[in-house]
Parts: C-alpha cells; structure tokens; sequence
C-alpha cells in the first residue's frame, strides 16, 4: 500500500474523548478506517489543516460519520472550505456539533484576508453574532468586512 502524504492525521486521548486533528487533502485516497478504531467514547475533530476536500472525500467523510451515528462528535476550528461544505451538504455534519469555525473577513483597501474564529455561542442560533467590520492591521486604513453573508455562512448551525 502506498502510504497518503497528501492527507495526515493525529489522534490525541484528552480526558473522556479523544481529538483527531486532520491535515492535508481529504479526496478518494483518504482512508478513515484507523480513526474508526479508536473506539473512542467521544470525538473532537480538529479542520483548521483541511486544505481541500473533493465530492469522492466528501462522501467517505459522510459514510465515516454515519458509522459513528452512536459516538458523540464534536467539529472544531472548521476553516471556510469546510463550511461550505457543511452548507452544501448537510450529513456532513449529521449529527456532529460545530463548536467554532472561521470566518473569512476581506480589507475593502488592501484585500487582505484574515480568518476569525467565532465559537458556536456566536452562531449557534442562526443567528450570527459577529462584527461586521474588523480595523485591517494590515493596511491600518481599509476596513475587513465578511466575505459573504453571514446567515448565509452560518446556515449548517441552524
Ligand atoms: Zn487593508
């Protein structure tokens, strides 16, 4: 078996649950089944280093949720890439719960991009609870604004 470099994983026990944090691209050559083996009672799943994701790894990442139907899991750190695709494709998250997801702000001078990371009390309604300007450090004049809408963004949390 060829080993898959493009896509890497952790598994780290943390008290009563264990986290996985994901690196790298999710596509048809992803293998979930050493994280199926666990057999942990809970599971925190870290997307901060999901750099893509295609339909073939979206379905595997459906399927390995569906599996784990009895296993509490919780998605934290999601970046936009990952959002969309909970947006898109709602048994992506099937019965996980988003604890936070970035949000992708845009400098209206520079076009500087920055990433927020707003926890699940900020969204968890449907309601998003974010600025909706941020001062650019970048340019120190322009103002970053969300890429996007925000109920939009956060449509999977409703
Ligand atoms: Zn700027």
């Amino acid at each position: 078996m060829i080993p898959n470099e493009k896509f890497k994983f952790e598994v780290k026990p943390e008290g009563g649950s264990t986290r996985i944090t994901l690196k790298g691209v999710i596509d048809e050559d992803t293998d979930f089944e050493a994280l199926k083996k666990t057999g942990a009672p809970a599971l925190v799943v870290n997307f901060k280093g999901v750099t893509s994701i295609n339909s073939c790894g979206i379905r595997t990442w459906v399927n390995f949720v569906k599996e784990l139907q009895s296993t509490p899991i919780q998605y934290e750190e999601c970046p936009p890439l990952v959002v969309r695709q909970m947006n898109m494709v709602p048994s992506f998250v099937g019965h996980a719960k988003v604890s936070s997801a970035f949000v992708p702000y845009v400098c209206d001078n520079c076009e500087t991009e920055k990433l927020v990371l707003v926890p699940a009390k900020d969204f968890g309604n449907g309601n998003p609870n974010i600025p909706e300007t941020l001062k650019c450090e970048s340019c120190g004049e322009g103002e970053m604004e969300i890429d996007g809408n925000p109920k939009q963004y956060f449509a999977f949390a409703k």
